[in-house]
């Protein structure tokens, strides 16, 4: 049985069986206590042994230790302990795999973050990490419910592409060429035509473009995947490989798009409060106090909506209190970011209508001529968890700003047909779903809430 299904069990003196891992041992005269978690809940189960009452029992327990894998069937009882309500009185007890207590890395004392990211094969055995990924799981299955529901077709959008999805970020190239002796074309430079593909190909850096596709004729749809950032930056908040829900939908302008965005983020947070409630008490208790009211709070309060040039006005009255100034035509730097949404609207903010030449070439364009229809959420602690916007569906617009930007519509003529045949309005936004991790549970850094992370000079264990 699961530790978790024994511990909402509210019978006693039954017989259950418990597999798990020793996370500690408690040696008295007469009795052992184990306390054995499988990963199912935080709180794992107490096993109670009577040196005595076991066939041979005393050798055994001299083997168990920390980090040992063990079967115990014993009775559940009542638990005259404090900290637990029940526990099993141990009768039997199997070691399936020893823990040399010399050399297991992970003892009852609490490790850092830091530490436990150089032991990614075992961290997995920990409280933090374990509630996190339970977190992440419930977070994955909330996202496709609340898709699933409205009517969104899942699509599964490639990873690997040969699209320039201009701006989104690095890109990483895909290749089997032999890196130490490409084929060249006459004028010395590599010549893709001999590569896997006969062209250039990277991982994606976004699935939009050809969630486009299929929003302009199954009208809603999502994508969630991962993504791929060649992301030079050490920060808190990016990975090289990130997993990213992308909603896309036709006959929706940017309001609808804010709409959504809204009642997306808030229906994740409030099946994360009401399906995780041991695991945020723990994050609120160990990681980021008052986040469980504050999750509360948020999910019950509108999200505010400001254009960018209004934020820029904010920043400006706050004056000299940044590290880069904020002006009118520069991107809003997390600093900002977090000014607004923490200061300003105390809660998440959207932000729209950016300058045109910081956003991507896609965006929808306002009468003004200078700003686009984008939207980002931000968001308190974090800054931007969503990017998204309205598409420029006007054929002659958007091939006019392409023609300012350089780019060339050949390499671009099916996204261009999208405009030709049975355009329409459409939007639809992005959302980085380790900082949606990273929101809910207070987590500091991305690398801890992503099973394997990826970034700059770190891959592998
Ligand atoms: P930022 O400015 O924070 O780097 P961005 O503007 O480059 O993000 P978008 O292209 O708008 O990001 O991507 C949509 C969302 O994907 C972002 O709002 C963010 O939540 C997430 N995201 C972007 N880059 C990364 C990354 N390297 N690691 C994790 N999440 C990311
Ligand atoms: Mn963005």
């Amino acid at each position: 049985m699961l530790i978790s299904d024994i511990l909402r069990l509210d019978k006693t003196g039954i017989p259950v069986k418990v597999e798990g891992w020793v996370r500690s041992k408690r040696d008295s005269k007469e009795t052992v206590f184990l306390s054995i978690n499988d990963g199912t809940c935080i709180e794992g189960i107490q096993v109670v042994f009577e040196k005595g009452k076991m066939n041979s029992a005393e050798d055994l327990l001299k083997q168990v230790h920390t980090g040992c894998a063990v079967t115990v069937t014993g009775n559940l009882t009542a638990s005259p302990g404090g900290r637990q309500h029940i526990e099993v009185q141990g009768s039997s007890l199997v070691i399936e795999g020893t823990a040399d207590p010399e050399s297991y890395p992970l003892q009852k004392k609490r490790h850092s973050l830091e530490f436990l990211r150089e032991i990614a094969h075992l961290r997995s055995r920990t409280n933090t990490i374990q509630a996190v990924m339970r977190v992440r799981n419930e977070l994955s299955m909330a996202i496709h419910t609340f898709f699933q529901e409205r009517g969104f077709y899942y699509i599964h959008t490639p990873v690997i592409t040969g699209v320039d999805a201009e701006g989104a970020g690095a890109m990483f190239q895909v290749t089997t060429l032999d890196m130490s002796n490409p084929l060249r074309d006459e004028a010395g430079e590599i010549d893709y035509r001999g590569d896997f593909f006969g062209q250039k190909a990277y991982l994606s850096v976004t699935g939009q473009l050809e969630a486009e596709v299929y929003a302009l004729a199954m009208k809603n749809v999502y994508t969630f995947g991962p993504t791929f950032r060649a992301e030079n930056s050490n920060t808190s908040r990016h990975l090289a490989e990130f997993w990213m829900v992308e909603p896309e939908m036709a006959f929706c302008d940017i309001n609808g798009n804010m709409d959504v965005a809204e009642a997306f983020l808030k229906y994740t947070f409030e099946r994360v409060l009401s399906r995780c409630h041991e695991d945020m008490a723990f994050f609120d208790q160990f990681i980021q106090k008052g986040i469980l009211s504050a999750m509360e709070q948020v999910v019950h309060k509108e999200f505010t909506r400001m254009s960018y040039t209004e934020a820029i006005h904010h920043l400006k009255k706050a004056g000299g209190t940044f590290s880069y100034d904020a002006e009118w035509g520069l991107d809003l730097q997390s600093e900002h970011e977090k000014y607004l949404t923490e200061q300003i609207v105390q809660g998440p903010v959207i932000v729209t209508d950016y300058p045109k030449d910081i956003k991507a070439f896609y965006m929808k364009q306002n009468a003004d001529g200078e700003t686009v229809r984008a939207m980002d959420v931000l968001v308190p602690r974090l800054g931007e968890i969503i990017g998204g916007s309205e598409r420029e569906e006007r054929i002659d617009v958007l091939g006019a700003r392409m023609k300012e930007l350089g780019l060339r519509q050949e390499d671009y003529w099916w996204y261009m047909d999208l405009r030709r045949y049975g355009s329409v309005r459409h939007s639809g936004f992005g959302l980085g779903f380790e900082r949606l991790i990273q929101y809910v549970t207070g987590m500091q850094n991305i690398r801890d809430v992503i099973p394997f992370p990826r970034c700059v000079k770190t891959v592998g264990f």
